[in-house]
């Protein structure tokens, strides 16, 4: 084995009791499952405190890949771990939750993580708007399945990958206009393309989108 591989080992080893650690650290705690209720849904507690909370949405969705990237396993690929939360307002101001990396079946190959339906915040009750969740490759965009009309649960999600694009989709469910994917670039929002069939989630580009 050469040393580069031997750098790598011990690298894939150290993420992978890292993320071992948070998830033991933080189940019950910082994330979980209702098993209570019908497919245990995940709940995350919040504010995390990674994130300052701000009146503008963008401010704190700004701080979050930054943050997200430096969990365990977060950026480590095919050995990465996937982490979801969500966004959500309580008198005025936005927060993020902590990140969960709960995953529907830990035995299989795909990295997604669940998607939160319950934030916890002792002050009192919130409004969640979004969720967000990373992906543990560079150019990793929005997948197929990301976009599924099923999967949509609040008024925006928030995707980033291990190179910080972020990426934004306003599915519009219930609504009679196309979804809507937007790309941040320089703290703009850039409009990459419209879902008409929001079932399937199809992107349909923006041609003149940079
Ligand atoms: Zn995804």
């Amino acid at each position: 084995m050469t040393n580069r591989s031997m750098a790598l080992l011990a690298l894939l080893l150290a993420s992978g009791c890292a993320a071992e650690s948070y998830y033991e650290k933080g189940i019950g705690k910082w994330f979980g499952r209702d098993p209570s209720r019908i497919g245990s849904p995940v709940w995350v507690q919040g504010p995390w405190p990674e994130i300052e909370p701000s009146e503008d949405r963008d401010q704190v969705i700004d701080q979050l890949c930054p943050a997200l990237m430096h969990m365990p396993a977060a950026t480590a690929g095919t050995h990465g771990q996937e982490y979801c939360g969500v966004i959500y307002s309580f008198q005025g101001r936005y927060y993020a939750s902590w990140p969960a990396p709960l995953r529907l079946d830990p035995t299989s190959a795909g990295k997604d993580c669940i998607v939160p339906n319950d934030v916890r915040d002792n002050r009192g009750r919130v409004s969640v708007v979004g969720d967000y969740h990373t992906h543990p490759w560079r150019r990793s965009p929005m997948s197929e399945k990301d976009r599924w009309k099923a999967r949509q649960r609040y008024s925006f999600r928030v995707q980033m990958d291990a190179a910080c694009t972020v990426q934004m989709l306003i599915p519009h469910v219930h609504e009679d206009r196309p979804g809507e994917i937007y790309e941040r670039r320089e703290r703009r929002w850039v409009l990459i393309g419209h879902i008409y069939d929001k079932d399937s989630g199809t992107i349909s580009p923006i041609k003149e989108a940079p």
